[in-house]
C-alpha cells in the first residue's frame, strides 16, 4: 500500500476550503438539484464544476494531477456536496473511493493512465455488489476468465452508482482458481470497453445517480489493468475502497440533515397562521423537533472530522486502514439514522406543503438510501453487535464451500 501521500497537510485551513466548496455548491450544484432529481439526470455539469476546481481530485497526489488533500478535507466536500444535491455527492464520494483504490493500490502505470485524466473530468465508480449475495458485497459468484495474459469479465452487478456515466470502474469479481465466494480480486475497466451493458435507474431518491444494475458481458480487460494481485481482493477490500467510501457515505448523510434542517427551520420561521398572527416557529412542538434534529446533527460534526483525522494519520504511519473499519461503520449506521430523522422531521414541521413535490420530500426520499447502502444498517448493527460480545464476525470464507 502506498504511503507517501499527503504528509505535508498539517497545516490546511479547513474552513476556507469549506467556503470554497460552498460556494461551488451554491452557485452550480444546488440549483440543479431539483431537475436532476426530477428527470433523473446525472449530475455531469455539477461533477464538472468540481473537476475545474480540482476537487474531483481532493485525494490525488499532486504528481498525478490531484490536489493532494487529506481525508478530512474530502469529507467535508461530501458534506458540503451532500447539503446541495444528494445524488450528486453520493457520485462524488462513489468517485473519490475508486480513484483513491488505485492511489493506494495502482502500480506506477496505473495512477499514471487512470489518475491524471481526472482532473480533465473523468469520473469513477465500485462495481461489487451481485444480486446473488445482495447486501454482502464482499462475497462474488461472478467468474473472469483467462484470455492469455489478459482477462474477460462476466458479471451482472446488481447496484452500481455512475452505471452508465463512469469513465472507468473500479469492479470486483473472481478470477480462475478462486477457492471461495469471498477469494475476490479488483480490475479497473475502462468504461468504454465492448460488452458493457447498463440498465435503468428507477428508485425511490436520490434519482440522479444512475445507482442501476449493469451487465459485464464477454469485457476483455488487459493485463496491465488488474489491481492489485490476485487474491488481494480482501485487503484492497477493507482498508481501500471502504475506509474511503465509508466516511464520505457518513458525511453525505450529514449534509442531507443539514440540508434538511436548514430549509425547515427557514420555512417555520416565514409561514404564519393569520388568524392568532403566530408563526410555525412560535409553537413549542415545532421547535422541539428541530431542536431534536439539531443535537443530532451536532453529534456527528466532530466524530466525523475525529475519523477522517485518524485516517490520515493511519496512512501517514503506513498502517492499514481497516482498523477503523468498525468505527466508520458505526459513523455511517448514526448519519443515515440522522438523515432520516432529520427529513421526516422537516416533513413533519413544513406540514402539507411539505409534503406537495419539492425540497422536503426529496430529501425524505433521498435519506432512505443511506438505510440500504452496504452495509445496510442492519448488517451494519449485526457486526458491531458481534465485536461487542466478542463473536467473530465471520465475513470471509475462510475455507473451501
Ligand atoms: C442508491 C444505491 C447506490 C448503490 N451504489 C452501489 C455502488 O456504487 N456499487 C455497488 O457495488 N453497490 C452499490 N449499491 C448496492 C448496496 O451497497 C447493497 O449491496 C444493496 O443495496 C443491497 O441490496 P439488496 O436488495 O441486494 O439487499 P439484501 O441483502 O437482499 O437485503 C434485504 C434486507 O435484508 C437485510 N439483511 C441482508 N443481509 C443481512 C444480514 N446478514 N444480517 C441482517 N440483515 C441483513 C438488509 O439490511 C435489508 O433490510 C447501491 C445501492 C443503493 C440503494
Amino acid at each position: 500500500m502506498s504511503t507517501s501521500i499527503n504528509q505535508a497537510n498539517t497545516q490546511l485551513n479547513y474552513e476556507e476550503l469549506r467556503i470554497e466548496v460552498r460556494e461551488i455548491v451554491d452557485r452550480v450544484i444546488k440549483p440543479r438539484a431539483e431537475a436532476t432529481d426530477r428527470e433523473g439526470i446525472f449530475p455531469r455539469e455539477s461533477l464538472e464544476s468540481l473537476a475545474e476546481s480540482g476537487w474531483n481530485g481532493v485525494l490525488i497526489p499532486e504528481q498525478f494531477g490531484g490536489r493532494g488533500l487529506d481525508h478530512v478535507a474530502f469529507a467535508i466536500a461530501a458534506e458540503e456536496i451532500g447539503k446541495g444535491c444528494a445524488s450528486t455527492s453520493l457520485v462524488y464520494v462513489m468517485h473519490v473511493g475508486a480513484v483513491q483504490t488505485i492511489t493506494l493500490y495502482g502500480n506506477e502505470d496505473q495512477k499514471e493512465r487512470w489518475l491524471n485524466p481526472v482532473r480533465a473530468g473523468s469520473i469513477g465508480t465500485y462495481s461489487t455488489s451481485e444480486r446473488a449475495s445482495g447486501g454482502h458485497w464482499w462475497f462474488n459468484f461472478s467468474e473472469a476468465s483467462r484470455d492469455g495474459e489478459d482477462y474477460i469479465l462476466n458479471a451482472e452487478k446488481s447496484f452500481t452508482t455512475s452505471s452508465g456515466q463512469a469513465d472507468f470502474y473500479i469492479f470486483q469479481t473472481r478470477t480462475p482458481g478462486a477457492q471461495t465466494p469471498t477469494d475476490v480480486s479488483f480490475f479497473i475497466v475502462d468504461g468504454e470497453l465492448p460488452g458493457i451493458k447498463p440498465g435503468v435507474w428507477e428508485a425511490l431518491g436520490v434519482r440522479g445517480n444512475h445507482s442501476g444494475p449493469i451487465v459485464y458481458e464477454g469485457v476483455k480487460v488487459a493485463a496491465q489493468d488488474k489491481l492489485g494481485t490476485e487474491g488481494q481482493g480482501r485487503e484492497i477490500l477493507e482498508s481501500g475502497v471502504s475506509p474511503v467510501y465509508l466516511i464520505g457515505l457518513g458525511s453525505t448523510w450529514l449534509g442531507v440533515a443539514e440540508a434538511a434542517l436548514s430549509a425547515a427551520t427557514e420555512y417555520v420561521k416565514n409561514m404564519i397562521h393569520r388568524d392568532f398572527n403566530k408563526r410555525l416557529a412560535d409553537y413549542q412542538i415545532i421547535r422541539q423537533q428541530l431542536a431534536e434534529v439539531k443535537v443530532l446533527i451536532e453529534s456527528l460534526k466532530p466524530w466525523q472530522i475525529s475519523l477522517a483525522k485518524q485516517l490520515d494519520e493511519l496512512q501517514v504511519q503506513g498502517r492499514p486502514l481497516v482498523e477503523l473499519l468498525l468505527p466508520l461503520v458505526e459513523f455511517k449506521i448514526h448519519a443515515a439514522e440522522v438523515a432520516n430523522k432529520a427529513t421526516k422531521a422537516a416533513l413533519d414541521v413544513t406540514g402539507g406543503y411539505g409534503y406537495k413535490k419539492g425540497v422536503f420530500e426529496r430529501l425524505f426520499r433521498d435519506a432512505r438510501a443511506g438505510i440500504a447502502m452496504g452495509p445496510s444498517n442492519n448488517i451494519a448493527r449485526e457486526w458491531i453487535g458481534k465485536a461487542l460480545v466478542g463473536l467473530p464476525l465471520e465475513l470471509w470464507h475462510e475455507g473451501g464451500d
